[in-house]
């Protein structure tokens, strides 16, 4: 006996949904960029360039040694072995960061240490193993080369090479690279403030007591923390409760905090429950509509408050608001980084067991994905509430709007979730 799993039974016309592709494609359409601003390299970490960064100067900057050994010409150890050393005067020692004019002549060699600058008419160097290490003179016992393990000027970038081009989501190796061409400072987008609100009469913060009738609040902090991983600062607020005279007050105190507004709940059929739907729609500048998808079908997304600052409203089943984040709110603050194909990265698997889909809407269904086998596990547990279920997963499987069915060793496309 198989568990097949994503069976739900939605009655649901198809023709009054819209696609994923479409909904994504109007909420980048409304979304500019923040504008771009000067940080230094410690604070830019996690910011998108706003600038080509090009290197000033060649890299390295000088010729210099790749390893700690012996400065000499290379022709002045031709068939040196083992068996038939040859021997030159050591006329001196150059060390990273000595500023001084070195030179070595005919049939004389220099110590050096790595890093250090090559001395004139030096054209090679012996590294140290392959020598006796003598200090007044010193054995060689291998041939090299000319350029043996010498590191050119511009052998790592040209002068005025593009490093790092804009667009660029700066990470500690590109910071690295900021620092290593010399620029202390970068032009930026900024890392977008992401402020995160969740509605609901029934919520409860963790860490008091349930009543009977409530639940924890659970979405508000996996928002925040997602969009923190989406290289955001995050604002919490806490539930507010389904009322629009509460919610519209929150909504506009948090409107200075925030480039983009995430809301949680309250969204599904619209009335009197479903006050962020009933209260926002009423501004006109937000739409509330069904998406091909499950779970996330209902969604709104426009702009609020005089700034125009978009907001998203998520659906408030703990599954439907994380996948909408990881299929919109993502995109969108890529967008505000001047981003505009932000995704999570995907690959294909095999499945492991067969799931359902319904006609007419793209499933997102956990699963664990095991990248060294090439396969994905669908979890069983896949209503939208069951948060137990997100715990477990590393992955969402894509199955595609008309495809209702998928049976074991069939191939899907897996989004990697961070
Ligand atoms: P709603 O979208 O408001 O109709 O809520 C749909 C389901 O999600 C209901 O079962 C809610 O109790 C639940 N829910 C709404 N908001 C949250 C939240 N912040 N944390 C956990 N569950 C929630
Ligand atoms: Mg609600």
């Amino acid at each position: 006996m198989t568990t097949e799993v994503g069976h739900h039974h939605h009655n649901v016309d198809p023709k009054e949904l819209t696609s994923v592709e479409a909904h994504l494609a109007d909420i980048l359409d409304r979304i500019r960029p923040l504008p771009p601003t000067q940080l230094g390299i410690s604070e830019a970490e996690g910011c998108v360039l706003a600038e080509d960064i090009t290197a000033r100067q060649p890299l390295p900057p000088f010729d210099n040694s790749a390893m700690d050994g012996y400065a000499l010409l290379a022709s002045d150890v031709t068939g040196a072995s083992r068996d038939r050393p040859v021997t030159l005067r050591v006329s001196g020692e150059v060390a990273a960061g000595d500023t001084g004019a070195y030179a070595v002549t005919p049939g004389s060699a220099l110590r050096i240490t790595t890093g250090a600058q090559m001395p004139g008419g030096a054209d090679a160097v012996v590294p140290i193993e392959d020598t006796d290490g003598g200090v007044a003179q010193v054995t060689i016992r291998t041939a090299v080369e000319p350029g043996h393990a010498v590191r050119f000027s511009g052998g790592d970038a040209r002068e005025g090479e593009v490093l790092l081009p804009r667009g660029t989501r700066l990470g500690p190796m590109q910071i690295a690279v900021l620092a290593a061409s010399g620029h202390a400072r970068a032009e930026v987008y900024p890392r977008p403030r992401v402020v995160v609100v969740s509605t609901g009469d029934e919520l409860i913060e963790p860490g008091h007591a349930l009543r009977p009738g409530k639940i924890w609040d659970s979405n508000s902090f996996m928002l925040a923390a997602a969009a923190r991983e989406a290289g955001c600062l995050a604002f919490r607020h806490g539930p507010v409760p389904d009322d629009p005279l509460e919610l519209l007050p929150a909504i506009e105190d948090q409107l200075l905090r925030g480039d983009l507004l995430v809301t949680s709940g309250g969204v599904s059929m619209g009335g009197r429950h479903d006050v962020v739907k009933d209260t926002l729609g009423r501004l006109g500048t937000i739409q509330f509509r069904k998406i091909a998808m499950q779970p996330g079908m209902p969604q709104g997304f426009g702009t609020i408050g005089e700034d125009r600052t978009p907001i998203f409203t998520l659906p408030g089943n703990p599954v439907s608001a994380y996948v909408s984040f990881q299929v919109f709110v993502l995109a969108a603050l890529g967008a505000l980084q001047g981003q505009q194909d932000r995704k999570l990265p995907s690959v294909h698997a095999t499945v492991t067991a067969p799931l359902h889909s319904p006609p007419g809407r793209r499933s997102y269904l956990r699963g664990v994905l095991d990248r060294v086998d090439g396969t994905v596990a669908p979890l069983s547990g896949q209503g939208s509430h069951q948060v137990a279920t997100l715990g477990k997963a590393n992955a969402l499987i894509v199955v595609p709007e008309w495809v209702v069915h998928m049976k074991e060793g069939d191939d899907a496309e897996v989004l990697c979730l961070p």
